[in-house]
């Protein structure tokens, strides 16, 4: 079987072309320009990556954007007054702390302390509670991406069997809360898997729509998957590779090319859910400036 790509980067162009657009009607009208600020503390490849490719995103739509660059040995306490210093800038619509964050800062407490109107990654206690609510709300980032790739192809979900693999507060769960929801994307049988379930296959072997983010590099075989399914790579592993001008090459939680022919749709890694997130973000930016207003 042939099966159809899911591009998010193709996805997350449109994306992106209809949120220039509405910048630009909102410039024409005298409003004022989203702003996105992301704080990023240390050095980290991967983040200083995904940092700089939210920047672009931002030039791209023509957003406002602000990059905090802190030192890694910056103490929690300097790390919650730069969060106030943006809660309270009126200038800035919404901002992201880049996790991970250094091991001696607790990360729930600066998410928690990210005013809930600026939490445009939707990791706040808030957001996610609206979420559950199926009030208005910022969807966490990731998962919002893939319900507006499953969208944009529209991939019959209602009724469907989804497993989602991994339950972390960012992917997993609340992924398992959207694919439920009385809506589409959603109404989904969903059943989460994690590292202590028992027969793993066996389950995975009956999901119709597989979401996958577990961190573990081309941990999902061909035999873990249903014919005709539909496959969600969340995974992003950067495993080095000399014959790359980078050094490293991308790969995701599911082994691509032996899945990829059991499949009606799966989307690759990279240029999959990746982009998709980004476009989330500034989707969640607009909203809060929509909210503010
Ligand atoms: P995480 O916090 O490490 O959570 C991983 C989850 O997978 C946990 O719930 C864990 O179970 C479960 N798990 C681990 N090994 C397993 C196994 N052998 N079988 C079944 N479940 C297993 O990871 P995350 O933050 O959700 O991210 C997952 C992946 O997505 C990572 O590769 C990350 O880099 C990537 N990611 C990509 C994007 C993007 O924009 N594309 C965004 C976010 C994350 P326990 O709860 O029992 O430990």
């Amino acid at each position: 079987m042939e099966p159809i790509i899911v591009s998010g980067k193709e996805v997350s162009n449109k994306i992106k072309d209809e949120i220039a657009q509405e910048v630009e009607l909102i410039k024409s009208k005298g409003g004022k320009v989203p702003h996105l600020a992301a704080v990023l503390v240390g050095d980290d490849g991967a983040s200083v990556t995904y940092v700089n490719g939210k920047v672009k995103a931002c030039e791209r739509v023509g957003f406002h954007s602000t990059l905090v660059k802190l030192e890694p040995t910056i103490t929690e306490e300097e790390l919650l007054a730069e969060v106030e210093k943006l809660n309270q800038n009126d200038e800035i619509d919404g901002f992201i702390v880049q996790s991970p964050l250094p091991k001696h800062i607790d990360e729930q407490k600066i998410t928690e302390a990210i005013d809930p109107k600026k939490d445009v990654d939707g990791f706040h206690p808030m957001s996610l509670g609206k979420m559950m609510l199926g009030l208005p709300c910022f969807l966490p980032a990731t998962p919002f991406g893939i319900t507006e790739m499953l969208r944009h192809y529209d991939i019959p979900t209602e009724g469907k069997h989804c497993v989602v693999m991994g339950r972390s507060h960012i992917v997993g769960s609340p992924m398992s809360v959207l694919m439920v929801r009385n809506a589409y994307p959603g109404n989904c049988t969903v059943t989460v898997v994690h590292s202590r379930t028992q027969n793993l296959k066996e389950i995975t072997r009956q999901a119709d729509i597989l979401i996958v983010a577990i961190g573990k590099p081309q941990f999902v075989t061909s035999d873990m998957v249903k014919e005709g399914a539909t496959v969600i790579d969340v995974g992003i592993h950067r495993i080095a590779d000399d014959s790359k001008k980078s050094g490293f090459r991308l790969l995701g939680d599911v082994k691509f090319d032996e899945v990829a022919p059991k499949c009606a749709y799966i989307s690759p890694v990279p240029g999959g859910v990746g982009p998709m997130t980004i476009a989330s973000l500034l989707k969640n930016t607009l909203l809060a400036v929509k909210l503010k207003n």
